[in-house]
């Protein structure tokens, strides 16, 4: 059986790709390039460009392979755009999910797993690990775009033949340990890569938005995941259903923030490269504290981190970043 990933040639689709093909699992991707890359597509996949809206392609892809799983991370993922354009998200992130769920079940694709996000959850009433059974209060379209596809993905799961399991990812940062992938976006947003950036001059400085925030140093507080065990999560919930376990919601964070001065100062020392940091106001839609509880993950899908370890993230999304700029120097 084959699984099909869609935006496979994104961030985190690239590195499920590969740690997929690492599995010995045969992989099709859909993805329609708007922001991924054909290169970041591990050799081994079978590769369609496309919209996972278009229900001719998936018929085709669904005709063409034998698939029992799809891993769908196709998607917009930037909270402060989808403050700015909140219909477009709820296009990509909400309709084309429909679409892609509706194919799914007319072609009776047993299982899904959903990438899903620690904004569902928007600021949780504690400081404490949130746990899934959390309030469900996005603050952001974005977070509200994917919390619309969990309920889709419940409600789908009651009425058909149809597994799902959601990942509430939290912040999802480094690059492929081996250096085959990594973060490639163009005008990419996300702290670590913005800081990585920094580093190698793409960029001059960065700015910090917020420092009034109700925390020890006043930034944001976040709870940064290596991007390979986010992709390993994938794997256990892929065989957790194969073997007959039931839908589930998962977190995917390792259940310790940092805040974005820590963040930045780690940077910097991973490095050993000084850059300046812009104090900024406060970004829109950004929740103050979010660190995930990730025991389900842990207990469920037998899921156990290997890379929490700050420096080692940092440090290979700057191996990642250098790898980019001598590939855009050749
Ligand atoms: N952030 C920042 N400067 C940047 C990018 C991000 O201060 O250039 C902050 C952002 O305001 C938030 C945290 O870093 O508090 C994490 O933001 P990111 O965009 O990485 O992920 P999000 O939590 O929004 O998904």
């Amino acid at each position: 059986m084959a699984v099909l990933v869609t935006g496979g040639a994104g961030y985190i689709g690239s590195h499920m790709v590969w740690a997929l093909c690492d599995a010995g699992e045969e992989v099709v991707v859909i993805d329609r390039l708007s922001t991924g890359f054909r290169w970041a597509v591990a050799p081994e996949a079978r590769f369609y460009e496309g919209d996972i809206a278009d229900r001719e392609l998936l018929q085709r892809i669904f005709a063409e392979n034998r698939i029992d799983a799809i891993i769908h991370f196709a998607g917009s993922i930037i909270v402060p755009e989808s403050v700015a354009d909140p219909l477009s998200y709820y296009e990509n992130n909400t309709a084309k999910s429909r679409a892609l769920i509706a194919a799914a079940v007319e072609a009776k694709v047993p299982h899904f797993v959903f990438s899903s996000t620690a904004a569902v959850y928007g600021t949780p009433d504690t400081a404490d690990p949130v746990e899934e059974t959390a309030p469900l209060r996005p603050e952001s379209p974005y977070g509200a775009s994917k919390l619309m596809t969990e309920i889709m993905l419940r409600d789908t799961a009651l009425a058909h033949d149809f597994t799902y399991t959601a990942l509430r990812y939290f912040n999802v940062a480094g690059a492929d340990p081996r250096g085959r992938t990594g973060q490639s976006t163009k005008g990419a947003t996300h702290l670590i890569k913005v800081a990585a950036e920094a580093v190698l001059g793409k960029r001059q400085g960065m700015d910090v938005f917020g420092t009034d925030y109700p925390t020890p140093d006043g930034t944001c507080i976040r709870d940064y995941i290596h991007v390979s065990d986010l992709a390993n999560a994938h794997l256990k919930a892929l065989e957790r259903m194969r073997a007959g376990g039931g839908s589930i919601v998962a977190n995917c964070g390792y259940g310790r923030g940092f805040s974005v001065l820590e963040v930045l100062n780690r940077v910097k020392e991973v490095a050993g490269v000084d850059f300046p940091v812009r104090i900024s106001g406060r970004r829109p839609g950004d929740a103050v504290s979010i660190v995930a509880n990730p025991a389900v993950a842990m207990q469920e899908l037998n899921w156990q981190p290997k890379h929490d370890d700050l420096a080692f993230i940092v440090r290979t999304a700057l191996d990642w970043e250098d790898h980019l700029a001598r590939r855009n120097q050749i």
